[in-house]
């Protein structure tokens, strides 16, 4: 194989949003970086493409808020830096059943975390967002101010432009700083058992040293990993399909961002999430939570979730004023899907020690932490602990413990 003569501090492998945050994180401490990414750059393969993000503070799971609250901040400072925004405010509504065990553990997390939150009955939820929502008798709705929208294929250009930002100063000076580089497929991660550090080669004969290597490779983290650790995670890829509706004429005002309308989760059955009028306006997004098992090399590429629940929920709920009759707009995507729907963020150990790095199984809710997941995978790949934050439900060995993974007791 051909060396390419390159030596990096940092060599992040996948440039969807983790990598690409990772690599912004690593350039900006002045580490020398390297991206590397399969297809093109901001493809739509993977996850991290697109038009819209839900960011929310509301999880059952009280470890995830402290890490949503953070990267609040965190997108805040990356669009000082850019000069543009990516992230649109909106308060966030979750609706269930009153008695619904995962409403209530989110309940208790924005108390334990200090989120401020009101629950509504149907009438002071319908009154609340001007006459558009209504849920069932028996349901709640909790509504707090950390909701809003992030554009994803933005965000991924925001991170990426400001790794090269500022390895472009830093390289004049310390020759520090980050190489970007797409349509290079990683094949082999491998241990320089001689210096110590790691190899990174692609499928087109080129080899990388690094002292420290990061691997975010979205749905393909699986076959990586197994490829270079020997190691199985119970990582699943899932297709999805992001549904876009027609607001009837006349009411596109009343559910554009900006205004009271929020982003939205309803726990019933399907799971049903969707975002204010943004990226299309007249249009209104509203999605089912889930998906079909895939292969990322060989994607089905639809036919996507069943329309009827989604048809039903839309006319109960929006008073007859979105068009339920079918999306007009549909995108594929793919969620990485871990048993207990818990990222993985850990050394991946063995003879690589804490050379190398894996973040993956975001599991369809990891992209408004990107920002914080960045944070935490350059502080592990650079000073070996993430500051401030525990990581054991992130833990590979988990599923060493229990296949399944993390126990929940709201389930
Ligand atoms: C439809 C949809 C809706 C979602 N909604 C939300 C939401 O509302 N809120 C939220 O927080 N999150 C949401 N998510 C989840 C979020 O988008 C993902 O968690 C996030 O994008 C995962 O990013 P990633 O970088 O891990 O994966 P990816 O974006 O897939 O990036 C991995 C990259 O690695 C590359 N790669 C793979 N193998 C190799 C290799 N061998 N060599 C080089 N490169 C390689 C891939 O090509 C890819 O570009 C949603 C996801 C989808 C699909």
């Amino acid at each position: 194989m051909e060396y390419s003569g390159e030596e990096f501090d940092v060599i992040v492998v996948g440039a969807g949003v983790m990598g690409s945050s990772t690599a912004y994180q690593t350039a900006k401490r002045g580490h020398k970086t390297l991206l590397l990414e399969q297809f093109d750059f901001l493809h739509h393969r993977g996850s991290s493409h697109g038009e819209s993000r839900t960011i929310r503070a509301t999880y059952p799971e009280d470890y995830y808020t402290p890490l949503v609250l953070e990267s609040y901040k965190l997108w805040q400072q990356a669009e000082s830096e850019i000069g543009y925004n990516v992230y649109f405010k909106a308060n966030q509504l979750d609706m269930a059943p009153a008695n619904d065990k995962v409403l209530l553990a989110v309940v208790e997390s924005c108390r334990k975390n200090s989120v401020a939150f009101s629950v509504m009955n149907r009438d002071q939820l319908h009154q609340e967002f001007s006459g558009l929502v209504m849920i069932p008798e028996d349901w709640v709705g909790v509504v707090t101010e950390h909701g809003g929208v992030i554009k994803p294929t933005k965000a991924v250009s925001m991170f990426q432009t400001l790794a090269l930002q500022n390895g472009a100063v830093l390289r004049d000076n310390m020759e520090n700083g980050a190489v970007l580089r797409d349509n290079m497929e990683v094949m082999g991660v491998e241990r320089d058992g001689v210096r110590g550090g790691v190899w990174v080669s692609t499928a087109k004969g080129e080899r990388f040293w690094g002292k420290k290597c990061v691997v975010t490779v979205g749905a393909w983290t699986t076959k990586l990993v197994k490829t270079v650790g020997g190691i199985e995670l119970p990582i699943q890829p899932l297709e999805t399909t992001v549904c876009y509706w027609r607001i009837k004429e006349g009411h596109e005002g009343a559910f554009a961002i900006g205004g009271d309308f929020p982003t939205f989760a309803s726990y019933g059955n399907p799971y049903i999430y969707g975002t204010p009028s943004l990226e299309y306006p007249g249009l209104i997004k509203v999605a089912v939570n889930g998906g079909y098992p895939c292969d990322p090399d060989k994607r089905p590429w639809g036919p996507g979730n069943p329309l009827a629940p989604l048809k039903e929920w839309i006319e109960g709920t929006f008073s007859g004023v979105v068009d339920s009759g079918g999306p007009v707009a549909t995108q594929l995507c793919m969620y990485s899907m871990t048993p207990d729907e818990d990222f993985v963020i850990d050394f991946l150990g063995g003879e690589f020690g804490k050379d190398v790095v894996v973040g993956g199984g975001f599991s369809g809710h990891g992209f408004k932490m990107s920002p914080v997941v960045g944070r935490i995978l350059a502080d592990l790949a650079l000073t070996g602990e993430a500051e401030g934050v525990e990581l054991k439900q992130f833990r590979i060995a988990r599923f060493q413990e229990n296949p399944k993974g993390n126990a929940k007791d709201f389930l």
